[in-house]
């Protein structure tokens, strides 16, 4: 019998959608071959020494930066991010690795910061708004990715935050900003073009998904789903850097 490799990724599991991240893995490590997949509940700093990865979960960006901050996370997050280590934030979890966010909380909210993003929150509209649409994410293949859209993030500029960027603006510390320079962020799923929007997979605003290194961050929700693809992208990414 074969050698299985392992890997552990940590889920955020401070609020939002954590479970559910737990269990797209789980699911995945029993249908993978040739990968043992364990995915652990993080609500400590001293659990990331065991995890080789982790999964900042959707839900309410102020709530998890709150209980970051309670639970003393707030700093081991970042160095473990400064570090180079691999992460995925989901919808919420994506605003909070953005180094920039508007629409924020009155007076701004703390972000982990670390990928050179800037995102709206709330910027495709209010719970109301939620949507499900196909989304194109051809490293993943031909067939689109169910994108489930809660009160999702709008990536609304690629690098250096925008100068025009409209209050409140939350920014992450120095400490986070400009992490990787030479580490350009790429698109690598979007929205499907409008029918007259010839040049739609340039607009920002059609992007849901980035990845900038080891850094991976979705608008969307792939954990409610039971397509797994993204969670086995997010895996080989894992075993890449290790
Ligand atoms: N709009 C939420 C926030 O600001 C994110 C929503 C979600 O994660 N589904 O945190």
């Amino acid at each position: 019998m074969s050698e299985r490799t392992g890997v552990t990724i940590g889920v955020l599991a401070l609020q939002g959608a954590f479970h559910e991240h737990i269990a797209r893995f789980a699911s995945l490590s029993a249908s993978a071959s040739h990968v043992t997949v364990r995915s652990i509940a993080v609500r400590r700093p001293d659990q990331l020494a065991q995890c080789d990865a982790l999964v900042i979960p959707g839900g309410e960006s102020t709530a998890i930066a709150l209980g970051m901050h309670n639970a003393g996370l707030t700093e081991p997050l970042r160095a473990w991010i400064r570090d180079g280590k691999p992460v995925w934030g989901t919808c919420a979890g994506m605003i909070m690795l953005a180094n920039t966010a508007t629409g924020g909380k009155r007076g701004g909210q703390e972000l982990l910061g670390g990928l050179h993003i800037q995102v709206g929150r709330n910027g495709f509209g209010s719970q109301v708004n939620s949507f499900e649409c196909d989304v194109q994410c051809p490293s993943l293949g031909e067939t689109p990715f169910p994108g489930v859209f809660i009160r999702a993030p709008v990536v609304e500029a690629l690098g250096a935050a925008s100068s025009d960027a409209s209050p409140p603006v939350s920014h992450s510390p120095a400490s986070m900003q400009n992490l990787f320079p030479d580490t350009p962020v790429q698109p690598i799923a979007w929205l499907p073009p409008a029918s007259n929007a010839s040049h739609a997979l340039t607009d920002p605003s059609r992007i849901v998904a980035v990845r900038q290194g080891r850094l991976l961050a979705t608008s969307f929700h792939p954990e409610l789903t039971t397509d797994t693809r993204l969670h086995s992208y997010f895996v080989q990414m894992v075993l890449a850097s290790a």
